[in-house]
């Protein structure tokens, strides 16, 4: 019984909302300006092409324009969906507007009958033909279909839909009037999600929107089709978690604590976390490209486009490092084990402790302007018993207190080191530049492959 409840709202959610205007196209408003215009200037042409991605509103626009063009009381060159005409039109039982789905009927017979009922009297307005996936027919269904789009009827229109525009021959596109549709900004299918869901009465966060709009790609098809799926998975309120996992996607818990392991630099999360991900079967691929989003989310916070209530736990630098590393990744066809999932975390989270390399190279910049230290001893640990601030030049220092033979004990005078650390540091505050300018330029000597000038 609940069951077929379900099911009849599934169905229902998925035509329910389909748009029945031009204004409640989604992302689509030069196509649909143009459109209005050569309705209201009475200019249509005899054939549209509409192309773009599935779910974008191809078919839907043929629709309203069929509508629109033999509605018997438009309003301001939308259709009314409330005349006979339109109400026809909706279901699917006009006349006068027919349907073609061209991957089923692609061959030349079918073509043919069409072609045949093309000089039929209509009761509307024009006898309008819209073939969905058009790029689907044989040569020889294209080449019927020509004869008829060569010279057809005055109050005959054809609009075709297609996923492939370049499968369709120039000679018919070529008589079409054409129009790319883009897919739809995240923004406008979030939009209407959470329109869709008031109206279910549906309890669902924004952030979980905002979820299945990203993973739809512009596509408002596929964002309703999750939104019905996870509709009918939950019946109470939906949470994110609900999300994630009818999208079998990579938990935000996990990137959490990812992002917590970094700033703590515990590295030892990276096996528990691979753990998790590896037996939870999450995708290879959709691993990384969820750390990808992950960070890229993180760089956009930087940069001002994105709006966060806490700060990145990332700097820029190490976001750019972090998505460049994980970019490569799925370049390549790397073999999606454990260790491998372990490789990738330890590498993020070890980020944190590795230069930039234009941080670096502001840094040799500055010390290349900077006059010369004259060279003082670096030798700093070993002497325990120097008084502070004598002795410019010892290169070797010899130990004299205790024999290099007795390895099995540590050296013992530890205290004496610290106070003389301390009294060191008292003298010269901050690193010693000389130390600091040397270490710089040994990083950069491996790092730049000795191409520092
Ligand atoms: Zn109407």
């Amino acid at each position: 019984m609940i069951e077929s409840q379900f099911m009849e709202k599934y169905q229902v959610i998925a035509r329910k909302f389909r748009p029945q205007t031009f204004a409640e196209v989604c992302g689509q408003e030069a196509i649909v300006k143009t459109l209005k215009n050569a309705i209201s200037m009475q200019r249509t042409a005899h054939a549209y092409l509409f192309c773009g991605p599935h779910g974008t509103g191809k078919t839907s626009l043929a629709r309203i324009l069929a509508k629109a063009l033999n509605c018997q009381e438009p309003q301001d060159n939308e259709p009314c969906n409330s005349c006979t005409s339109c109400r026809e039109i909706t279901s699917g039982s006009s006349l006068d507007v027919i349907e073609i789905d061209g991957a089923s009927n692609r061959g030349i017979d079918d073509i043919r009958s069409l072609n045949e009922t093309v000089s039929y009297a209509t009761t509307s307005n024009y006898k309008l033909y819209i073939i969905d996936e058009v790029h689907m027919l044989t040569k020889e269904a294209f080449n019927a279909l020509l004869k008829t789009l060569e010279e057809p009827p005055k109050n005959v229109k054809f609009f075709f839909a297609t996923t492939e525009p370049h499968k369709v021959p120039a000679t018919i596109s070529s008589r079409c009037q054409r129009f790319d549709l883009h897919r739809i900004p995240l923004a406008q299918i979030t939009a209407k999600l959470a329109q869709i869901a008031q109206s279910l009465e549906a309890k669902i966060e924004k952030e979980s929107l905002e979820l299945i709009g990203e993973k739809a790609e512009g596509s408002m098809r596929t964002a309703e089709s999750i939104l019905d799926q996870i509709l009918c998975s939950n019946t109470g309120a939906i949470e994110l978690d609900h999300v994630t996992q009818a999208l079998g996607l990579l938990p935000q818990k996990i990137l959490d604590a990812l992002d917590e392991a970094y700033v703590c630099r515990d590295i030892a999360t990276a096996f528990t976390l691979a753990e998790t991900i590896f037996t939870s079967g999450i995708d290879h691929t959709h691993f990384i490209e969820t750390l990808a989003t992950h960070y890229r989310n993180h760089l956009k916070v930087h940069l001002g486009i994105l709006s966060s209530k806490t700060p990145p736990p990332l700097t820029k630098d190490h976001c750019l490092e972090v998505l460049e590393y994980l970019t490569d990744l799925l370049a390549q066809k790397v073999p999606y084990t454990r260790l491998h999932i372990e490789m990738v975390l330890l590498h993020i989270i070890q980020s944190s402790q590795r230069v930039p390399i234009d941080t670096l190279i502001d840094q040799l910049k500055g010390m290349r302007e900077m006059p010369k230290p004259p060279v003082e001893p670096i030798t700093v640990e070993k002497k325990v018993e120097l008084p502070p601030a004598s002795e410019p030049k010892k290169v070797e220092p010899a130990p004299p207190p205790e024999p290099p033979k007795a390895q099995v004990k540590p050296p013992e005078p530890e205290p004496e080191k610290v106070e003389v650390v301390e009294a060191k540091k008292e003298e010269s505050p901050g690193v010693n530049p000389a130390i600091r300018r040397e270490n710089l330029l040994r990083f950069a000597q491996v790092e730049l492959g000795g191409s520092l000038d």
